[in-house]
């Protein structure tokens, strides 16, 4: 196995285990996706629970 292959096969096992939900921030309406329990909106930084 070559360095690139290597590097792609880890980066979709990550992806399948870190499972991306989509959220609507309370406070400012953003939608943006999260991992976690915890969710930081990007756009005005309020912090709550899914
Ligand atoms: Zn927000």
């Amino acid at each position: 196995m070559d360095f690139e292959s290597e590097i792609s096969e880890h980066t979709l096992i990550n992806l399948e285990k870190l499972k991306t939900n989509e959220v609507i921030c309370p406070k400012c309406k953003f939608i943006f996706k999260y991992v976690g329990k915890k969710i930081i909106c990007p756009k005005c930084k309020f912090i709550f629970k899914p």
